[in-house]
């Protein structure tokens, strides 16, 4: 047995009216930085969305709190363990929106969602060759990592699937289709836009690949290299299994890696793919002009290095 690691980072949602949202965030905020917790908290009109770090004791005193409140009080929070923070801060932001996704339609996840498959019925749904597998992220988030066989939407931000689904997938309504994101929240409007679509058949990993991951029997079986997450962690283990591979490419050389880092160029700060030859080698930026940038950051940390 391992012993417990004295941090923890919670991953929850919850979709449910939360009224005078703004007051509700700014309280929210109050009570976070009492505890001692670090993070990033999302508040609407239509629920709330986090992933916060914090000791054992100030998460279980966080869910605590959460549970006796009526409206969170069957919130499901992902628990994985850590050795130190996963955020710099605590921020409770208050959005118009959780997940942005602008359509036309109203997207009530209460009133109109997919099925939710276990990860287990996930597992059996992933090896049946009539089913699709639509990754629900965005494009640089499927590419350290996904499950086997997804489609791939070359989206960079969620309010870009609607078109994308409207131009690609509508000869596929009468198809069985399975959705899947990190912890869940996204498919739950993704599948009810579906559905309002037209689309018959649709269904999503309850909880996302973060629990399907921590699920003792599936253990993580059909998902590809590693998932990632929105903290420092950047990206975490899914697979438990000997088939855990690295499925990322260096953005220069092409070689097989899995870390992300952003380019030093201050002004662009993209996030890619390096190994770490070609960070020396290319100043750790995505391209030659920000290789040049004058307040290239990797240019500067040698500086305080040599110096
Ligand atoms: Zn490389
Ligand atoms: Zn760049």
């Amino acid at each position: 047995m391992s012993e417990q690691k004295p941090y923890r980072i919670l991953l929850y949602y919850k979709y449910v009216r939360i009224e005078n949202y703004e007051e509700f965030a700014a309280e929210h905020l109050r009570f976070c930085k009492e505890l001692g917790l670090k993070g990033r908290i999302l508040v609407a009109e239509e629920g709330i969305n986090g992933t916060v770090s914090g000791t054992v004791e100030q998460t279980d005193a966080y869910m605590e709190a959460m549970r006796k409140d009526p409206r969170f009080a069957d919130t499901f929070f992902k628990i994985d363990e850590s050795d130190e923070h996963a955020f710099k801060k605590m921020f409770v932001r208050p959005k118009k929106e959780l997940v942005t996704f602008r359509v036309e339609h109203e997207l009530d996840p209460n009133v109109i969602t997919g099925k939710y498959l276990s990860p287990k019925e996930f597992y059996e749904a992933l090896q049946d060759e009539d089913v699709i597998v639509l990754d629900g992220r965005n494009y640089y988030e499927y590419d350290i990592g996904h499950f086997r066989n997804a489609i791939r939407p070359p989206v960079d931000s969620f309010r870009e699937f609607p078109e994308w689904i409207r131009e690609n997938l509508s000869e596929y309504k009468d198809k069985k289709i399975i959705t899947y994101c990190t912890g869940g929240i996204r498919c739950e409007k993704l599948t009810g836009f579906m559905i309002k679509e037209g689309f018959t058949d649709v269904a999503q990993l309850h909880g996302g690949i973060v629990t399907y991951g921590k699920d003792p029997e599936v253990q993580g079986r059909l998902f590809d290299g590693k998932c990632y997450v929105f903290d420092e962690r950047i990206s975490v283990p899914i697979n438990r299994t000997e088939e855990d591979i690295v499925i990322g490419k260096c953005h220069h050389c092409g070689k097989t890696e899995d870390r992300y880092v952003n380019c030093a160029n201050p002004e662009c700060n993209l996030q890619i793919i390096l190994c770490p030859e070609c960070e020396v080698e290319h100043k750790r930026s995505c391209s030659p002009a920000c290789e040049s940038h004058e307040r290239n950051r990797y240019v500067k940390e040698l500086h305080v290095l040599n110096s």
